[in-house]
C-alpha cells in the first residue's frame, strides 16, 4: 500500500541541460525533496516555496490530498500522480467526556491554543534539516497509526494524524532531526506538553502529551539530543509520544521518513 518511488527528471531549457532530481513518496502523507535546482523558481500547486542556495526544495501532501499536484521547476511543469491510502479506523474508549466533548466555555480555549501551533508551524526558515536521515525520536511499540478515523467513546472525531510511540512517563523523546524550537508549552487542553520543532522551509515536527519539556523557545537542538520526556498529559488514555510532522499546514506522515522502528 505505501510505496517509495524515486523520479528524476531532467529539464531541458536551452543547452547546457538544466537538470533537478525529485525523491521522496508520491502518495497522501508523503513528503518530497527536490535537489539540483539552485537559483530557479518553484511552484508547487502555483504556491512558490523556498529553494536554498544550493537548490533543495521540499513539499509534502496531506491526509486526504487531491490525485495529483502541479509542479513547477524554472518554468518546466510537471503533474504528479498522488497515490491514495485507506486508512483503519481506531477506537478508543474511557476517555473523560470532557476531553470527547468539551464544554462551549472551552472551545474559546482550545481555538486560542490551535491559533498558537498554526503560528509555530507556519515559519520559512532557510535551513534544510529536513533533508537529513530522519531517526525515531523515541523507540518502542507504536500504539497508533497517521491518519486513522477515530472513534472516541463512541463518536467520530478528527482523524489521528501522528505516530503514537508508547513507554513510561519519563521515556526521553529525543530530536528525529535538527531544528529550532519554535514552541513549548505545557497545559494544553487536548495535547498537554507540546513541543514543535522547526526543521526548515516549513517542515515542523510536533511531540505531544509530553510530561516534561528540557528546551526552551529559540533553542538550536541537533538531532539525538534530549528534548522532552514522555508523558500521559492532555487527552489521553495512557502515557505515549504522539509524533506528528507538518508542510506548513500540511500533515505528513512521519512513518514515511523514518522507515521501521528499531528493536527495543
Ligand atoms: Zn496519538
Amino acid at each position: 500500500m505505501i510505496r517509495s518511488i524515486l523520479i528524476a527528471v531532467l529539464v531541458c531549457f536551452s543547452l547546457p541541460a538544466i537538470g533537478y532530481e525529485l525523491s521522496g513518496n508520491a502518495i497522501q502523507g508523503g513528503m518530497m525533496i527536490g535537489r539540483d535546482a539552485a537559483g530557479l523558481e518553484v511552484t508547487v500547486d502555483g504556491k512558490p516555496v523556498r529553494v536554498s542556495p544550493d537548490g533543495v526544495f521540499v513539499f509534502g501532501f496531506g491526509r486526504d490530498h487531491a490525485e495529483t499536484v502541479t509542479l513547477t521547476v524554472g518554468g518546466d511543469t510537471q503533474v504528479i500522480s498522488v497515490a491514495r491510502r485507506d486508512y483503519v479506523t481506531q477506537r478508543i474508549d474511557g476517555l473523560p467526556s470532557k476531553m470527547v466533548t468539551p464544554a462551549p466555555e472551552t472551545l474559546a480555549r482550545i481555538r486560542a491554543e490551535n491559533a498558537d501551533i498554526a503560528k509555530a508551524r507556519a515559519f520559512d526558515t532557510p535551513e534544510t534539516w529536513f533533508a537529513q536521515d530522519w531517526i525515531w525520536p523515541s523507540i518502542g511499540p507504536i500504539s497508533g497509526v497517521y491518519g486513522s478515523q477515530r472513534i472516541l467513546n463512541g463518536k467520530p472525531r478528527r482523524p489521528h494524524f501522528g505516530v503514537d510511540v508508547a513507554g513510561p512517563t519519563g521515556t526521553p523523546v529525543v530530536a528525529p532531526a535538527d531544528g529550532i524550537v519554535r514552541f513549548a508549552r505545557t497545559g494544553l487542553y487536548f495535547t498537554g506538553g507540546t513541543l514543535i520543532l522547526d526543521h526548515g522551509h516549513g517542515v515542523t515536527s510536533t511531540f505531544i502529551h509530553l510530561s516534561e519539556l528540557t528546551v526552551e523557545v529559540g533553542q538550536k537542538v541537533i538531532q539525538g539530543e534530549k528534548i522532552a520526556e514522555i508523558g500521559a498529559t492532555g487527552r489521553v488514555t495512557g502515557p505515549h509520544l504522539d509524533w506528528r510532522i507538518n508542510w506548513f499546514g500540511e500533515r505528513l506522515d512521519p512513518q514515511l521518513l523514518v522507515g521501521p522502528m528499531p528493536e527495543s
